[in-house]
């Protein structure tokens, strides 16, 4: 095998790993959880936030309630014990208690406001969370199937990375050291096909003298674009 079909079965392999470099990045890329799953679960935690925030107030109403009560029951007790006979504080304990009761009623109308707020709540905080399994559980499957891709084009890349390291080990320092930086230099193809006559790689005509220096077992080279020719 002449230096040039090695160099060309080794470009081969680099562009082969070039291409599925390009995909590993694309893949891990589109593994990033995506916006719409991340806007869904913030949703879903205010809707939780807010649920929470109205459970916790009327809890606290409930313990105010109660002791509301308590407080209204033991000033009754008092008020209707006979111990009392001074009628100015007869009087103040009444209003004492009209007052008490009054808050009784104000908390009892905000404890009826709150159990509706509490009821749409629950019903946005179970959409919410619903709509959260269901984009997760997708999101979950499609990352699964990234994965699975990824896994396969390491592999793939794995492989090849030690066929070219095998092939480089056939070739010669200088010839890799031309190969490379052409690589570099010409969008990753070293190596051109003649076709008909023409570089694969620029596709000019070559000159008869390129054609038959390729047919050589020395390396040559387009004399239009640089790439190393590969008769045939
Ligand atoms: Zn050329």
């Amino acid at each position: 095998m002449t230096t040039a079909e090695q160099l060309y079965r080794l470009q081969q392999r680099d562009q082969r790993l070039d291409a599925l470099r390009k995909r590993q990045r694309d893949i891990q890329a589109a593994m990033n959880e995506p916006t719409s799953v991340l806007d869904v679960r913030a949703a879903a935690a205010t809707a939780q936030q807010s649920l929470a925030g109205l459970q916790s107030d009327l809890r606290h109403a409930e313990l105010e309630r109660q002791t509301l009560d308590e407080k209204i029951q033991s000033e009754e007790k008092r008020l209707y014990s006979g111990r009392i006979n001074n009628s100015k504080e007869i009087m103040s304990l009444e209003q004492e208690i009209a007052s008490l009761k009054r808050r009784r009623t104000r908390l009892d109308d905000q404890m009826l406001e709150t159990m509706f707020a509490l009821e749409e709540a629950q019903k946005t905080q179970t959409a919410a969370a619903t709509k959260l399994t269901t984009i997760e559980r997708r999101w979950h499957t499609h990352l699964a199937n990234l994965h699975e891709q990824l896994t396969a084009v390491e592999a793939e890349i794995a492989e090849l990375e030690v066929e070219t390291e095998v092939l480089r080990e056939t070739l010669g320092a200088s010839d890799l050291a031309i190969y490379d930086e052409l690589r570099r230099k010409k969008g990753g193809r070293a190596v051109a096909h003649i076709v008909s006559g023409r570089c694969e790689g620029c596709q000019v005509a070559l000159p008869m003298l390129d054609i038959s220096r390729a047919r050589q077992p020395a390396l040559a080279f387009c004399s239009q674009c640089g790439r190393v020719l590969l008769a045939g």
